[in-house]
C-alpha cells in the first residue's frame, strides 16, 4: 500500500476516510430492498492491463485502495457480495496487436463465470473488422461490442468502423461506447457522426456510456428521436452528486470542479432530471468496478441521493438492462 499512502499525502484525513469507506465491501441498499442490479459496466482484464488501469486511476484518485494485483476471483467475489447476479465484462485493446488475444481472454474468462456477459472489442487498425466482429458475435457468442475511443485514441464513429456496425445492425446487438467527460480526457467526439450512425443502423443498439456527460439535453433529444439509443449512467450519477455537494457547500471550486465542467452541468441540470422522468426504461446504471467511484453500496447511495423514486430506481438497476437484453433476443440471461 506504499504507493497509495504516498498519493494520499497532503489530503485532508476526512477525505481519505470517505474514499476508503466507498471502497470497503458490504451489502448494498438495493439488496436490502430486494432490487435486482444488473451491472452493465465491469472491467476484469488480463493482469498487466488490470495493473495499468489501477495505476492510472490512482493518479487522480488520492488514496485509491484497490491493489494493482487484484485478481478476477477477488472481483467476482466482491460483485457477488454486492448481490450482482449478472454483469457485462468490458475489454478494449490499446493497440491492434492485442485485439484477438483480448477477445479470447474475455471468452475464456467469462465461460467460467456464470454471471459474466462478455463484450468484444476492436482497434481502428484491426485489418478485418467484419471478421473479428463476426468471430466475437457468431463464434464466441458475445452479446455485443465495446469501444473506448478516448482511451483507445481513435474516433469510434469513423467510417472505418462501419464493418463492425454492419454486423451489430444485422444481429440487433449493442454497441457500448464511451461518451462524455471530454474535459477530463482532453478529447472530443464528433456527435453529429454519432447521430448519423444511429439513424443509419437502426438495428444496432447504441449505449452511450457515461450518458454524454454532461450533455444531458442532447442525450434527452437523442432518446426521444432514436429508439435504438440507450444510456449507461456509470460515473455520471456520482459526478452529479459531487456537483450537488460542491454547490451546497459554496466552497471555492476545488480542482475536481474543472473536469466536472460545472458551467455545462448547470445548463444541463434540468435535462438530467428529465432523462429519468421520460426515459428510465432505456437508462442503465453501471459501475466501472473495480475502478470508478466505489463499491456498489456507495454507488447505490449516490443513486438514492437523488430521490428519483422506486420505479425509476428499479429501471436503472435492472429494468433497462432487461429491456436491452430482450431487444437483442437475450432475455433468457436475466437472473430468476
Ligand atoms: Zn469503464
Amino acid at each position: 500500500m506504499k504507493r497509495s499512502q504516498q498519493a494520499g499525502e497532503g489530503e485532508a484525513p476526512e477525505t481519505q476516510a470517505a474514499v476508503l469507506d466507498r471502497w470497503m465491501g458490504g451489502k448494498t441498499g438495493a439488496q436490502k430492498e430486494g432490487m435486482e442490479w444488473i451491472d452493465p459496466h465491469v472491467h476484469i482484464l488480463p493482469p498487466r492491463r488490470m495493473a495499468g488501469l489501477v495505476r492510472w486511476v490512482r493518479k487522480f484518485t488520492p488514496g485509491f485502495p484497490v491493489s494493482e494485483e487484484i485478481t478476477p476471483e477477488e472481483i467476482v467475489s466482491a460483485l457477488r457480495e454486492s448481490g450482482i447476479r449478472l454483469f457485462f465484462n468490458l475489454v478494449f485493446p490499446l493497440w491492434e496487436e492485442e485485439t484477438e488475444e483480448l477477445n479470447r481472454f474475455n471468452r475464456d474468462l467469462c465461460s467460467g463465470i456464470p454471471e459474466a456477459v462478455p463484450f468484444g472489442s476492436l482497434h481502428i487498425e484491426t485489418p478485418n473488422k467484419e471478421k473479428e466482429t463476426r468471430r466475437c458475435i457468431e463464434e464466441y457468442g458475445f452479446l455485443g461490442m465495446k469501444l473506448h475511443p478516448y482511451a483507445q485514441r481513435f474516433p469510434a464513429f469513423d467510417d472505418d468502423m462501419r464493418p463492425m456496425f454492419e454486423v451489430l445492425n444485422e444481429h440487433r446487438r449493442p454497441f457500448l461506447v464511451h461518451t462524455g467527460f471530454d474535459v477530463f480526457y482532453g478529447m472530443y467526439m464528433d456527435l453529429q457522426k454519432m447521430e448519423r450512425v444511429l439513424g443509419e443502423y437502426p438495428g444496432m443498439q447504441v449505449v452511450a456510456v457515461h450518458a454524454l456527460f454532461p450533455r444531458f439535453r442532447l442525450a434527452h433529444r437523442l432518446l426521444s428521436e432514436y429508439d435504438n439509443f440507450w444510456l449507461d449512467m456509470t460515473n455520471s450519477i456520482s459526478c452529479m452528486r459531487i456537483y450537488e455537494d460542491l454547490k451546497a457547500k459554496g466552497d471555492p471550486r476545488p480542482p475536481v470542479a474543472e473536469s466536472l465542467e460545472v458551467e455545462d452541468v448547470e445548463e444541463n441540470y434540468p435535462w438530467f432530471r428529465r432523462l429519468f422522468e421520460d426515459f428510465s426504461h432505456r437508462i442503465l446504471y453501471g459501475t466501472d468496478f473495480p475502478v470508478g467511484f466505489g463499491y456498489h453500496h456507495a454507488l447505490w447511495e449516490d443513486l438514492r441521493y437523488f430521490g428519483f423514486g422506486e420505479a425509476i430506481e428499479r429501471d436503472l438497476l435492472g429494468g433497462a438492462a432487461h429491456n436491452l437484453l430482450e431487444r437483442c433476443g437475450f432475455g433468457h440471461l436475466m437472473p430468476r
